[in-house]
């Protein structure tokens, strides 16, 4: 049945692509808008953690294998269970206090991380280009009793059996979900954060940041963090450079331009080596907004996916992963639908898995910022730092996706069989 259906998918980022793969998989047809005029991606590192390889490979064993054609681990030898190295941001990166690069990680996990146009580029290849339209942008989506009604920019209206919204943390499906029953939901809000990207040669980062550099390193300093880590396979150090402000966003644009100086005085009393990396970021400050709850992520045949349900502050690398486990689960929901009346059960039974998950990688998300910026109240020596990241991603990574898969089919199941009664 689901091959009946017209499923619309809004938004080709690795939400929107990873969903397409797993539909293709199952020979589900889907159209999937986009508004952009092609596939595209801010310069910029991406980390996946072990979950989400794992769904990653469950999903298409294709695309795992290709991703291991693109990604990077640390560069040093034995280190491919170390998430990063803990250090002081501060001059002399800890000397003073005799501190050496602590590592974190687990087991279960394996380093790497991916330069975004790698990663959407072998998604792209995976998918049928031509169920993808580009330079379609969403104006805005209703629905009733016949189906969901599509309006675009240029004024086009298509209809569909179903939605799903991965059109990002600002797009308009969110409204369709929670605009009538949650209005003040709607909208994302402030993290407190802005950051700079930059993306250094990775024998540049070498001669500035000597043995610092080629491995994944986080920085914390007062008020500040520097997430580095090696990507296009090495070749390339990208670093995220966080700035906690006391001050609401009061731009209506999400980015602001400012001034090379502006840019280094966020930074004062950092490392000077640590500031040099800055030479490759564009010195625009990227605020950083999150959805930190979400009390639904469907509304009957409308369903959010990806950062349009759960957008999260970076501090835990892990708004791709859910990305990818959202769009597992979702494709492996829509093959099981037999009857159009099956949609919002099976959107029911997603929100009930991966809301709660999703939501808790969110807060978390936003807790690690204050840990990493030294403003937790409850964590403030350095060893109890790095105590508590030994343990606070195992939750993440560790997940049982394919338990996942099966709880859905019975509680899909279920709701089907109580309808019927
Ligand atoms: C600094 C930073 C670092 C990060 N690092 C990591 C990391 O290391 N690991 C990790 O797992 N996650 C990381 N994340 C999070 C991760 O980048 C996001 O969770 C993920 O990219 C979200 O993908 P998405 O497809 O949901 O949304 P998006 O990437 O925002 O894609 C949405 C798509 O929808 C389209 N769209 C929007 N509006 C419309 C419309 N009206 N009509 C049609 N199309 C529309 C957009 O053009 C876009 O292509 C990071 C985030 C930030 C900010």
């Amino acid at each position: 049945m689901s091959k009946s259906l017209d499923i619309v998918i809004v938004g080709a980022g690795i939400g929107g692509l990873t969903l397409a793969i797993g539909l293709e998989h199952r020979n589900i047809p889907y159209t999937l808008y986009e508004a952009a005029t092609q596939f595209s991606a801010i310069g910029a590192g991406v980390g996946l953690g072990p979950n989400a390889l794992r769904a990653m490979a469950i999903m298409d064993p294709v695309l795992r294998e290709m991703y291991n054609g693109i990604s990077s681990g640390n560069l040093t030898p034995n280190k491919e269970h170390v998430a990063m190295d803990v250090m002081y941001a501060e001059e002399g990166l800890g000397e003073k206090h005799g501190w050496q690069p602590a590592p974190f990680g687990a087991e279960c996990y394996e380093r790497t991380s991916a330069h975004r146009k790698d990663l959407l580029d072998i998604m792209t290849s995976r998918i049928n280009r031509e169920r993808v339209r580009f330079g379609k942008r969403v104006d805005s989506v209703r629905q009733d009793e016949n189906g969901v009604t599509i309006t675009f920019k240029d004024g086009e209206t298509v209809q569909a059996d179903l939605l799903i919204g991965a059109d990002g943390i600002r797009g308009p499906t969110r409204q369709a979900v929670l605009g009538e029953q949650y209005p003040d939901k709607v909208s994302a809000t402030y993290s407190g954060k802005y950051v700079y990207r930059s993306i250094a040669p990775m024998k540049e980062a070498l001669d500035i940041l000597g043995q610092h550099a080629g491995d994944a390193r986080t920085f914390l300093g007062p008020g500040v963090n520097f997430i580095t880590y090696p990507i296009s396979r090495g070749t390339e150090y990208n670093m995220v450079a966080i700035k906690v402000t006391d001050e609401p966003w009061s731009l209506p644009q999400w980015t602001q331009e400012v001034t090379r100086e502006e840019m280094a005085a966020d930074f004062e009393g950092v490392d000077r080596r640590i500031v040099k990396l800055l030479d490759w970021a564009q010195p625009l400050r990227w605020a950083l907004w999150h959805h930190y709850d979400t009390p639904t992520y469907y509304n009957d045949r409308i369903c959010l996916l990806g950062d349009s349900a759960h957008a999260t502050t970076p501090h835990q690398a892990s708004g791709a992963g859910q990305c990818i486990e959202d769009a597992l689960v979702m494709s492996h929901l829509l093959g099981l639908i037999q009857h159009r009346k099956h949609v919002p059960y099976a959107f029911k039974v997603y929100d009930a898995l991966r809301r709660p998950r999703a939501q808790k990688v969110v807060q978390t998300s936003q807790e690690l910022g204050k840990i990493y910026t030294l403003t937790s109240p409850e964590l403030t020596d350095m060893d109890s730092i790095v105590e508590n990241l030994n343990h606070r991603f195992l939750w993440i990574w560790e997940h049982d996706i394919e338990g996942d898969l099966k709880t859905a089919t019975e509680q899909f199941k279920a709701l089907v069989e109580e309808a019927r009664l």
